[in-house]
Order: C-alpha cells, then sequence, then structure tokens
C-alpha cells in the first residue's frame, strides 16, 4: 500500500520517533491529540481495519501489552483512560490502528 500515510510512517518515508516498537507493531502520538495522552497503537503489517484482523490473536495481546505498560506508566487506573478503534466512515486512515486515550 504505497499511499498509506501509517505504511509510509512505519518504513520511515516520513520520519517520526515511535515511543516503542517490536517486530509486529509500532506507537506514535497522534498528530492531532483528542486527550493529554493520544497514542496510536499500529500494526506494522497494512491491515485496513479491526474486521480484517483474521485469526492474528498474538498481534492484539501484544497491543494489550502496549496498553497495560501505558496504564501503569501512566498511573492511569485510578483515572480514565479508553482504548479505540475506529471503523467504516469513522474511521479515516485505512490502516488498522488502536488509539489510547488517557
Ligand atoms: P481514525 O479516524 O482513522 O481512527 O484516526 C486517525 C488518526 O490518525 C487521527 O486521530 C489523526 O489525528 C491521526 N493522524 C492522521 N495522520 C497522521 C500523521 O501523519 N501522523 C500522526 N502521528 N497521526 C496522524
Ligand atoms: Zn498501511
Amino acid at each position: 500500500m504505497n499511499d498509506c500515510i501509517f505504511c509510509k510512517i512505519i518504513k520511515g518515508e516520513i520520519p517520526k520517533k515511535f515511543d516503542f516498537e517490536s517486530e509486529k507493531l509500532v506507537t506514535f502520538p497522534d498528530i492531532n491529540p483528542s486527550a493529554d495522552i493520544h497514542l496510536l497503537i499500529v500494526p506494522k503489517e497494512h491491515i485496513s481495519g479491526i474486521d480484517e484482523i483474521g485469526d492474528r490473536g498474538q498481534l492484539l495481546v501484544e497491543i494489550y501489552k502496549v496498553v497495560k505498560r501505558q496504564v501503569k506508566d501512566n498511573n492511569l487506573r485510578d483515572n480514565s483512560y479508553r482504548v479505540v478503534v475506529n471503523g467504516g466512515k469513522a474511521q479515516h486512515v485505512p490502516h488498522l490502528h488502536f488509539h489510547f486515550l488517557g
């Protein structure tokens, strides 16, 4: 997917500092944050949306490990946080991503 903005970020074609990188995913701040902490958790593989995740169970496990670490590192357990995945017309970037909002 040549013209996918998140693929370009992941390939380094658009410079971006990752907060975290593993074999399967990267995390970086949302360019237009809608919370004090607004992180995007993005699989390196181009998956168009949550409905195309198939049987990639290990990817979901890794994503929720990132969530757990964010909650811990930011002391959010007694605070509010949300994990959001948009789909259909509510999804603007057609490369699967989880919003972590704290
Ligand atoms: P969606 O509506 O697809 O769930 O959310 C896409 C999100 O990606 C939006 O919150 C938007 O601010 C963010 N975004 C779009 N383009 C870029 C970009 O080039 N860099 C970063 N860091 N975030 C982006
Ligand atoms: Zn992509």
